[in-house]
């Protein structure tokens, strides 16, 4: 499964506010690294599909919305390593499909839609057990690819920035990535996490499950949610409209433009210390991204 180690690059922001405030800031591409597996997803499912197949399943079943990025990477890169992949999406089936499950249709994803209360109860025994009366052996992957094995593949994320840098900040929808990020953090680094959902708080404990010891190099900015997961507001999509202007960097309305927003908001702030080295973790993927370039 190497073919996807791709040495993601890192690009210098250049922009007028951040020089006014006299910080710098970098953007970990990690969208570049494959059109739909990009991003995040693939280190979220590395571990997972390996470990799928040391246990010899030839099947990976897991959980999402119907603009899931996590769906689409769980289709393509099962696909890809020779695996047969269902999805259980959550809520009901419209057609057409949207791009999204289209793709994922396309790649040999096998969908079931369950309604909205089930959907909750994803991950109660007798509810996985009816699944594996309907699809027999699988691989379970939870919702976002967020589990132990996912967040040991986000720790490698950390590997592709050579320049030094002081804080590392990225979207967070489960706060499975940032807990790898956290674990990866080097002495006198930190993360701040832009939690996407409203009350983001809860991220809190979910990072804590995974990390050994809860030092002070993490904190999270539970403010940039913009009325909640997918909501958008006309200052957002003006913001993202803007920052492509002036960097040619494409962001997404989901997570990366929350993100973005609030790291120039609070260099606007003067929460950063002059001099301080920011990098930015670009989760994104072509898909997810708005068409600003006709
Ligand atoms: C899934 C996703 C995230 C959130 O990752 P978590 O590990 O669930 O916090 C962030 N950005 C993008 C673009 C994503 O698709």
């Amino acid at each position: 499964m190497n073919e996807l180690n791709i040495p993601a690059p890192v690009e210098e922001v250049n922009h007028p506010l951040i020089d006014k405030h006299g910080v710098h800031l970098s953007i970990l591409r990690l969208d570049l690294i494959h059109p739909t597996i990009g991003g995040n997803k693939w280190y979220k499912l590395k571990y997972n599909l390996e470990e799928a197949k040391q246990q010899g399943h030839d099947t990976i079943l897991t959980f999402g919305g119907a603009y899931s990025n996590h769906i689409l990477s769980t289709a393509v890169a099962g696909n890809m390593f020779g695996f047969k992949t269902i999805g259980i999406i959550r809520g009901e089936e419209y057609q057409p499909l949207n791009p999204v499950l289209q793709l994922a249709v396309e790649k040999g994803m096998v969908l079931k839609y369950v309604p909205r209360e089930q959907y909750r109860d994803k991950n109660n025994v007798a509810f996985v057990d009816s699944l594996h009366s309907t699809f027999g052996n699988f691989f379970l992957i939870p919702e976002g690819g967020s589990n132990e094995l996912g967040v040991k593949g986000c720790e490698e994320i950390l590997q592709f920035p050579t320049q030094p840098f002081d804080v590392v900040c990225l979207a967070c929808g489960t706060g499975a990535t940032l807990a790898g990020i956290i674990r990866s953090l080097k002495p006198g680094q930190a993360a701040i996490g832009f939690p996407v959902l409203k009350n983001g708080e809860f991220i809190t404990n979910e990072v804590k499950k995974y990390i050994s010891e809860n030092g002070n190099n993490w904190s999270l900015q539970t403010q940039y949610h913009f009325g909640g997961y997918a909501r958008q507001t006309i200052e957002l999509n003006e913001f993202i409209s803007s920052f492509y202007k002036a960097t040619s960097i494409l962001l997404d309305t989901v997570y990366t433009g929350k993100l973005l927003f609030g790291i120039m908001d609070m260099i606007k702030q003067d929460r950063f210390a002059a001099g301080t080295r920011l990098l930015a973790i670009h989760t994104g993927n072509k898909i997810s991204m708005p068409s600003m370039i006709n």
